[in-house]
């Protein structure tokens, strides 16, 4: 598994040469026939925003920018969604590359100061974007998100969410100012299926750059409550048992590896 150390100046002593994780419009990313980024001293493509330094990836310098996504592009290269990039890469890899994405994202969307309008420039000490007028920063936008399996007695919740084409998963929800991630975790639980929870456990955490959420991963025991999906965000939910599990999502997912922790616990 490659290495990554996440840097924000860009290091003297580091060989010019680099990735070059090149943004499109959406949250495309161009790469060859085996995802990997163009490597050079510039981005072979034209961008006219800036790039940004991200660090070093086994030792080579990796850097993001956007592109108004020319179709133009080098032999052997084209541009692909990042979503579909998940299952061509290993997991460091495909992380980079929805680092580049969010970074892209958040220095296009902070532009000009929230607070005066000036423009702003990249700091250099710290990954944020910096007003020279008022001194405001702007640091990269994250949305922090619950992720949460719960368990009652040799069953698991699981529930399908609107759009989700049959696919039934663990329980999400963004946290909301104010709140503790285990007051996220019960709330979410109530609104979307009507049960209240216990014991609390975490489990692991996984950034999610669609487009800018931090998804943190729960374990949960059942206290009381029967299902009562909200009819909004879930549209269906029940118990299953490990040996017949409904259609479960892929397993780059942190929502599939939960599932999996749980099963890996049955007898
Ligand atoms: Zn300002």
């Amino acid at each position: 598994m490659p290495n990554f150390d996440s840097l924000v100046a860009f290091p003297p002593s580091a060989d010019a040469t680099g990735l070059w994780y090149i943004v499109g419009t959406g949250a495309s990313v161009l790469v060859d026939c085996e995802g990997a980024p163009p490597i050079g001293v510039r981005s072979p493509v034209e961008t006219a925003e800036p790039p940004i330094f991200m660090g070093l990836l086994d030792g080579v310098p990796a850097w993001a920018v956007g592109t108004n996504e020319p179709s133009d592009v080098p032999d052997g290269y084209q541009w692909q969604p990042l979503r579909s990039l998940g299952a061509q890469l290993d997991t460091p890899s495909w992380m980079l590359a929805g680092r580049g994405v969010q970074l892209v994202e958040w220095a296009r969307t902070s532009r000009f100061c929230g607070r005066c309008g000036t423009a702003t420039e990249l700091a250099t000490r710290e990954r944020a974007a910096w007003c020279a007028h008022c001194g405001l920063n702007a640091y990269p936008r994250l949305a922090p998100a619950i992720i949460v399996t719960v368990e009652r007695g040799d069953t698991i919740l699981l529930g399908q969410g609107r759009g989700f084409q049959g696919m039934y998963s663990a329980l999400a929800g963004f946290a909301e100012p104010g709140e503790t991630l285990e007051e996220t975790v019960r709330r979410e639980v109530r609104e979307e299926v009507g049960v209240e929870v216990g014991v609390i456990r975490y489990f692991d955490s996984q950034p999610w750059p669609f487009p800018h959420s931090l998804m943190i991963g729960f374990f949960a025991t059942w206290v009381s409550g029967e299902i009562q999906i909200d009819g909004e965000e879930i549209v269906d939910a029940g118990w299953f048992k490990a040996d017949s599990l409904p259609e479960i999502p892929p397993p780059l997912s942190i929502a599939r590896r939960l599932i999996d922790d749980w099963v890996s616990r049955q007898d």
